[in-house]
């Protein structure tokens, strides 16, 4: 047994070699319409000299996986150029793309205005990893320059904003607000997650970064999760590629090459989108038991006259506030409904809808509506099959408002 297997062994000596080597092929005439998958986490130097000088290679070149390969370029030229900015870094999350460029560009001991409507789990970190790090954390009211004006001085570093504000859609004067952060000498931050560069592109306004949640509308597919930064500015970009090269955040080329997938339709996604979107949106507004539609292509919406200035569209995310009386009755309302999902994040092509509890996320006084609010992410399908899917959601909420029964769920526990 023992003598036969040495000899398996020997025989198969070239074989063993052969099957970890590289073999040489040609790429002449290989133009394909596709982004080429290039997974790596070892690159060959072709001498002990290049491998000591790797550090010093271009910021683009390639040294490590960690790093990035021809598939993360591909990725982040194209955002670079969407966004019209200098340099895009890709990191795991929406939520890495927000702690990275605050976390390598406000020092232990600095200080941050976050907008009141931030994405909650923002306001988490800042309390948490900030406050840890002494960074002084204020919260502004989104849509008050008077109240930012009153909280920004010399020593703040960075003015962070979100316009539309995560669920209850307030809409930010990036312009005017960039032209306060820069007086003061504050750097200016821009989550861009709901409109995407197509219809907004907050570097032409003013902020010197841009991040996207990719997870959302730019994949696409409801199926990755990733971020992306991206800075008016080389050396800003480099000094945000140093510190994501250094906290380790790196991202799969598998899955930036279903980004880039997801790209090639993301205009005609956000066209069918917001058009659905806006026919749901209306007929949401027609029921009784509705308060408010917070869309802004609705002159109802607060921030209608800045979206018609700023942006050339909306996206199909948007809020509804309801009578309060119909509050304890939603979850069974919920319980109805058959084409929309419920879950977390949106932008997918499959439509959801969400109870958002809001009041805890906003501690300043911007924030006057009912506790909980609906948050619909409208996707591909036909329209009148969604507005029929919400009939019966609105007629399971009437009957039961008319009945007077307590559902037994209030707002309190729908949190
Ligand atoms: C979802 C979301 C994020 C975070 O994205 P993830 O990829 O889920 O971490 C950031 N900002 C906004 C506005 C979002 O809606």
């Amino acid at each position: 047994m023992s003598n036969g297997f040495a000899k398996f062994e020997e025989a198969k000596m070239d074989d063993q070699t052969r099957c970890v080597t590289k073999s040489t092929v040609s790429f002449r005439g290989y133009e394909s319409l596709t982004t080429p998958i290039c997974r790596a986490s070892t690159i060959r130097f072709p001498n002990a000299a290049a491998y000591g000088a790797r550090h010093s290679r271009d910021v683009d070149g390639y040294i490590y996986g960690l790093y990035g390969t021809p598939t993360h370029r591909f990725l982040e030229k194209t955002l670079t150029d969407l966004e019209q900015g200098a340099r895009t870094v890709l990191v795991p999350s929406g939520q890495a793309a927000i702690a990275l460029p605050i976390l390598a560009l406000v020092p232990a001991g600095g200080k941050i205005l976050l907008p009141d409507s931030v994405y909650p789990p923002v306001r988490d970190f800042a309390e948490n990893e900030l406050s840890a790090l002494n960074v002084e954390v204020q919260f502004y009211d989104p849509t008050d320059l008077l109240d930012l004006q009153s909280r920004i001085d010399r020593t703040t570093d960075l003015v962070w904003i979100e316009s539309p504000g995560s669920t209850t859609m307030e809409f930010q004067d990036v312009g005017e607000i960039a032209r306060i952060a820069h007086a003061n000498g504050a750097l200016v931050g821009c989550d861009n997650s709901w409109a995407t560069p197509l219809l907004f592109k907050p570097l032409q306004h003013g902020a010197d970064i841009v991040v996207e949640a990719l997870s959302k509308y730019i994949s696409g597919h409801s199926d990755i999760l990733m971020g992306s930064v991206t800075t008016s500015d080389e050396v800003l970009g480099q000094k945000i590629k140093a510190a994501a090269g250094r906290m380790g955040l790196g991202t799969s080329p598998d899955d930036c090459g279903l980004v880039l997938r997801g790209l090639e339709t993301l205009y005609i996604r956000l066209e069918k989108s917001q058009a659905s979107a806006l026919k749901v949106a209306r007929w949401i507004a027609a029921q009784a038991v509705t308060k408010q539609v917070l869309h802004p292509a609705l002159p109802s919406c607060p921030g209608h006259a800045l979206w018609k200035r700023d942006f050339s569209g909306a996206s199909g995310v948007f809020s509804v506030l309801l009578e309060e009386a119909a509050l304890p009755h939603l979850s069974h309302a919920f319980d109805v409904l058959e084409s929309f999902s419920i879950g977390a994040s949106w932008g997918g092509t499959k439509s959801l809808m969400v109870p958002m509890p809001v009041e805890s996320d906003h501690r300043s006084k911007t924030w006057q509506g009912p506790d909980i609010v609906l948050r619909l992410s409208i996707g591909l399908e036909q329209t009148d099959v969604l507005t029929t899917d919400l009939a019966r959601f609105f007629g399971e909420l009437d009957q039961r408002m008319a009945r007077g029964a307590d559902a037994g769920l209030t707002s309190a526990r729908l949190g």
